[in-house]
């Protein structure tokens, strides 16, 4: 088709639509097609009553965006469609349009383009930027999508006779640490079940009475961080499921509030022991003691950088340790007596997770507990009192050694969803996004209709 030629004729129909006129703007950046219902009432009949008297009681005309033709060259179809008046009821309806969006002033094309777009995973701004819909429309089509696949991926997962034995849940940040929400996956699918708006327990108690417990039914174990109050609901909610505690958590807790306190504990007792000397030896006028002195001083402040710089050798485990930070790590460990019995129980810890008889696992957390108790070590006999009260989720890890670490993974899906819907407010829509996410992309790609 040439575009602009005067003597351009055109015939498209659409059922009962007829377009043979199109209007181009003077920069031949915008195209109208102008359809026309031709519909006579005969085959009309009333949408309230079902009487098959109608008459046309007026004509309307709306702009539909439509997907272009043409590169560059933005194209609407302008429709004028009847408007009906029952002949029974007297009540007052629109003439279907076929080919319009049932959501939004769009053609069902532009929606179909739309979609495979967001599919693909650009953003929603560039997505509005390609196809001139704007963000809500975007948002409601998207949603659209999301949903139908999240619903057949259910279907499927029924069908079969699926159910979840593990599960995970953990709260993850979604704007810069200000706001929270609450996540349960399903450790096997790592498919993301239930996402909700915060971290407290009413947030998270929002899950048992949301979700159908039915599909839960055979839930085995449910793995989680022991210091949020989860394992207080899974009680409540699901008094069979195992609570199981988290390793990583509970390895990092240990890592921060036991050998970071220690450490830097020490640290400070050398630069203590440094300034008192570095007094000293300002007013020491023997040579020779004044010599010895500011070798100890030197002595002093080495070891305290030492420690300073340590925190990374004391906290990775020990066999991925470079040769060099191991023998320096090591000198540490000989001249400080507190935090070489902490970096032993931290190595006894992250073993006692690699028990996988749950005898074992009670015999040796409890001598561990012990031990930790009788160390004198203030911050080690405070986190040995804190956990010891939650030995059985930590001995049900020897059965069930899950852990909430494929919802950590998770956080980089959730940095992707962010950029996709940017700016977007409605949560119900991200947290959808996120879910989305975590399906099989066979389900993500499917056609919508
Ligand atoms: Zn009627």
């Amino acid at each position: 088709m040439l575009l602009a030629h005067n003597n351009t004729k055109i015939q498209i129909a659409c059922q009962q639509y007829i377009c043979n006129e199109f209007e181009l703007n003077s920069f031949k950046t915008v195209i109208k097609f102008v359809f026309r219902s031709q519909n006579n009432t005969e085959k009309e009949c009333c949408k309230y009553c079902g009487n098959n008297e109608v008459e046309v009681h007026d004509n309307y005309t709306t702009e539909l965006i439509d997907m272009p033709i043409w590169v560059g060259i933005r194209q609407f179809i302008s429709v004028t469609f009847h408007k009906y008046k029952c002949l029974s009821c007297g009540k007052v309806f629109n003439e279907d349009i076929c080919f319009k969006d049932p959501d939004a002033r769009i053609t069902t094309r532009a929606a179909d383009w739309a979609q495979s777009l967001l599919k693909h995973g650009l953003c929603i701004s560039s997505v509005s930027e390609i196809t001139g819909i704007n963000w809500k429309a975007l948002n409601l089509i998207h949603k659209r999508v999301m949903d139908s696949a999240l619903e057949s991926r259910a279907r499927y997962l029924k069908a079969i006779g699926y159910k979840p034995q593990y599960l995970a849940v953990d709260e993850f940040a979604i704007h810069k640490g200000q706001k929270y929400a609450t996540c349960v996956m399903d450790l096997e699918t790592g498919e993301v079940l239930w996402v909700g708006k915060g971290r407290a327990t009413a947030d998270f108690r929002k899950f048992f009475e949301e979700y159908d417990m039915d599909y839960l039914s055979e839930v085995k174990a449910f793995a989680m961080d022991m210091n949020a109050s989860y394992n207080k609901l899974v009680e409540e909610y699901m008094p069979d499921v195992e609570i199981v505690y988290d390793r990583y958590h509970m390895q990092a807790q240990f890592g921060k509030e036991v050998l970071g306190v220690v450490r830097l504990e020490e640290a400070r007792r050398h630069k203590d022991r440094a300034e008192d000397i570095k007094e000293l030896y300002d007013y020491e006028t023997e040579p020779e003691l004044k010599r010895r002195q500011k070798q100890n001083y030197k002595e002093e402040r080495k070891k305290y950088s030492m420690l300073k710089s340590s925190r990374w050798s004391i906290l990775i485990n020990g066999d991925k340790l470079p040769e060099q930070k191991r023998s320096a790590l090591d000198k540490i460990l000989e001249e400080h007596n507190d935090l070489a019995v902490c970096y032993a129980m931290k190595e006894e810890l992250c073993r006692l997770f690699d028990i996988r008889d749950p005898e074992e696992a009670r015999i040796a957390w409890t001598a561990w507990f012990e031990a930790a108790k009788e160390s004198g070590i203030s911050a080690l006999v405070r986190f040995a009192n804190l956990k010891e009260k939650r030995l059985e989720g930590l001995i049900s890890h020897a059965l069930h050694p899950i852990s909430t670490g494929k919802l950590e993974g998770l956080n980089n899906k959730i940095k992707v969803a962010k950029r996709i819907g940017y700016g977007y407010r409605d949560d119900e829509y991200f947290f959808t996004l996120v879910r989305y996410m975590t399906i099989p992309s066979n389900y993500v790609l499917m056609p919508t209709r």
